[in-house]
């Protein structure tokens, strides 16, 4: 169809032959807004009321508790590690052992309160032993639970820890070293990958520490982008 006003024109007749048959079928108020999302902090409960007592994968032989997520579930920044230390594996919360301590600076270093901004979680929710990676069909048991978390978080900006949370969520086996330094869409979210705190600790270094420093900012400013109102 060459003319647009002929194809507006068969748009809204198609519109109205639609509302005819939604009156005949007894219908007889059209809604315009989208219903209300979920509230998140019911369906993060739910979800993880569900998980109790998973055994989709062998690390349910080795872990204490299911390290499910912390933080705020309104937050409009997810932060996503690897799996769980020995130490969250004992308290049931993300990151609360060494690199814990020092991913919670790293956000204040860029104004975020771990409790108030963020929505911390990771990519498996049991402890690897001996903090061993984690192994790809492990990743994939429990890929389903990160979806769920993420729909239900409907976060603005995601901040992947190390190279299992940025390889995992952009599907790629390219190293952070590369994927680090910019930022990339990742179902609607906007992902910033980043060295994992851990790795930090080993490699104390000014080089890595100023990538992660910039890799911050990033994430700042996107998230102030995507979340401050421009009326
Ligand atoms: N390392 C992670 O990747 N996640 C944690 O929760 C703790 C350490």
């Amino acid at each position: 169809m060459e003319d647009p006003r002929e194809a507006l024109g068969e748009a809204l007749a198609a519109a109205a032959d639609t509302l005819r048959h939604h009156r005949a079928l007894g219908l007889t108020e059209v809604a315009l807004h989208r219903p209300e999302p979920p509230d998140s902090s019911v369906a993060l409960a739910e979800q993880e009321r569900a998980l109790q007592g998973c055994t989709l994968c062998k690390l349910c032989q080795s872990r204490k508790t299911i390290v499910f997520g912390s933080g705020n579930p309104k937050a409009k920044l997810v932060v996503i590690g690897e799996g769980p230390g020995e130490e969250e594996d004992k308290q049931g919360k993300p990151f609360v052992g060494r690199a814990g301590q020092l991913l919670t600076k790293m956000l204040a270093a860029v104004k975020f309160d771990r409790e108030r901004d963020c929505y911390i979680c990771n990519v498996v929710k049991c402890h690897p032993e001996r903090n061993r990676n984690p192994e790809p069909d492990e990743v994939a048991a429990c890929n389903p639970f990160l979806l769920a978390q993420l729909d239900a978080l409907q976060p603005a900006v995601i901040l992947a820890l190390g190279n299992f949370a940025a390889q995992t969520l952009l599907g790629t086996k390219d190293g952070i070293t590369k994927l680090r330094g910019r930022a990339y869409f990742y179902r609607d979210v906007v992902l910033v990958p980043t060295f994992h705190p851990a790795f930090l600790l080993r490699n104390p270094g000014d080089q890595y520490k100023r990538m992660a420093w910039d890799d911050l900012k990033l994430a700042r400013r996107e998230w102030e982008r995507l979340t401050t109102a421009t009326t």
